[in-house]
């Protein structure tokens, strides 16, 4: 089977974590593990609901496990579901990586043997939360797992079959120093991975973080702008390519399910929080009892007639390779010459993109484009 033109992919949110971290405003729950069986049967319920019910493509060509902490859930449940948008979907065989299935790990929830069957539920790429590698770092952002377990969770994952192995680190964390950031990145560069996530973090309303008035104990926004722009070029000169604000890959590895947001293509959320886009924006209540006890889902419209080319033009420059200049208005593309002079935008022939430079300033040229 060839995948038509017209793909979708799944994001599935899972809500569950063993501990909130002091800095996270995502939705998901504590100690309601015992519920996951529940939980699962509502995705699978909304699967089917979305299959059927609604008009929607119905060729798959990735799926997104994402939290939440999705390791949480007990390898058999993640088959279901996969199962599930098998049955009710058309799905490529994730044997020939076709599709992208895509599972975000903590590296506190999991061992080689939950590993082996995420890789046997079909997961062929995983996510995983390292966030940092210096146990002083984790120990304040609140994680529960060391750098010696992150590092163990990649070896593992090579072992239980993962060829296609992402991690997150953060930056602009309290300590973050260039030097230790640069010990963080060379023991990174050198690990067995094909894709590198680095998160500023950013201190959000009503979270443990921003009540101890973190902002004034993490490096300042001089600070922070340096320790990104050591970042990208260090990882550029090592292999892992920048081709979006946060994101860095080797070759051919870029993550494809979220290419799909950047690039305004449809994608179906699936979970208390989920966000979907498909024609309209629309999204999911933070509710997890609400959801386990809906039939279907309940949605929200967000915005039902979005500005299509303004929204491409927004997301389409997070990426490296940014847009086609023919997408700016003469107007705009002056005031993107302007940036370009002053290094923050590059202009080649007929496309325009961000600089390193640029993306740490990418909301105010945005807002004098636009
Ligand atoms: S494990 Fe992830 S989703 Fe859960 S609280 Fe921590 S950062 Fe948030």
């Amino acid at each position: 089977m060839t995948l038509e033109a017209d793909t979708i992919g799944i994001y599935i949110h899972v809500p569950f974590c063993l501990r909130k971290c002091p800095y996270c405003d995502f939705y998901s729950c504590v100690n309601r593990l015992q519920e996951q069986d529940a939980y699962v049967q509502a995705v699978c319920r909304n699967i089917e609901y979305y299959s059927k019910e609604m008009s929607i493509p119905k060729n798959v060509d990735t799926i997104y496990f994402g939290g939440g902490t999705p390791s949480l859930l007990l390898p058999e449940n993640i088959s279901k579901i996969i199962e599930c948008i098998y049955n009710f979907f058309n799905v490529e065989d994730s044997q020939k990586h076709e599709i992208e299935i895509t599972m975000e790990v903590n590296p506190a929830t999991v061992n080689y043997e939950s590993l082996l069957g995420y890789r046997k539920a079909g997961v062929n790429r995983v996510s995983i939360g390292l966030q940092d590698l210096q146990n002083d770092a984790l120990l304040t952002l609140g994680r529960l797992h060391t750098a010696e377990q992150g590092i163990d969770t990649v070896y593992e994952s090579i072992r239980a079959g993962f060829e296609n192995i992402s991690c997150d680190i953060m930056i602009g964390t309290k300590g973050q120093t260039q030097k230790r950031l640069m010990q963080t990145l060379e023991e990174l560069a050198v690990l067995p991975i094909n894709h590198i996530s680095a998160y500023m973090l950013k201190i959000e309303e009503g979270t443990p973080y921003a009540m101890q008035n973190m902002q004034n104990l993490v490096p300042d926004d001089d600070e922070t702008a340096e320790l990104y722009l050591q970042m990208v070029s260090y990882l550029n000169e090592n292999g892992f390519f920048q081709y979006e604000i946060s994101n860095f890959a080797k070759k051919g590895f870029e993550s494809r399910h979220n290419c799909r947001y950047w690039k305004l293509k449809p994608y179906l959320g699936i979970g208390p929080s989920a966000h979907s886009f498909i024609d309209k924006r629309f999204y999911v209540p933070s509710e997890l009892d609400l959801f386990i006890a809906g039939e279907h889902q309940k949605i929200f419209i967000e915005d039902e007639c979005p500005d299509l080319l303004t929204e491409r033009i927004m997301l389409g420059l997070r990426l490296t390779e940014g847009i086609p200049l023919s997408w700016l208005s003469d107007l705009q593309k002056e005031t993107a010459e302007y940036f370009a002079k002053a290094g923050l935008m590059k202009i080649n022939k007929d496309r325009v993109c961000f600089t390193p430079n640029g993306f740490l300033v990418s909301n105010t040229i945005l807002c004098e484009i636009l």
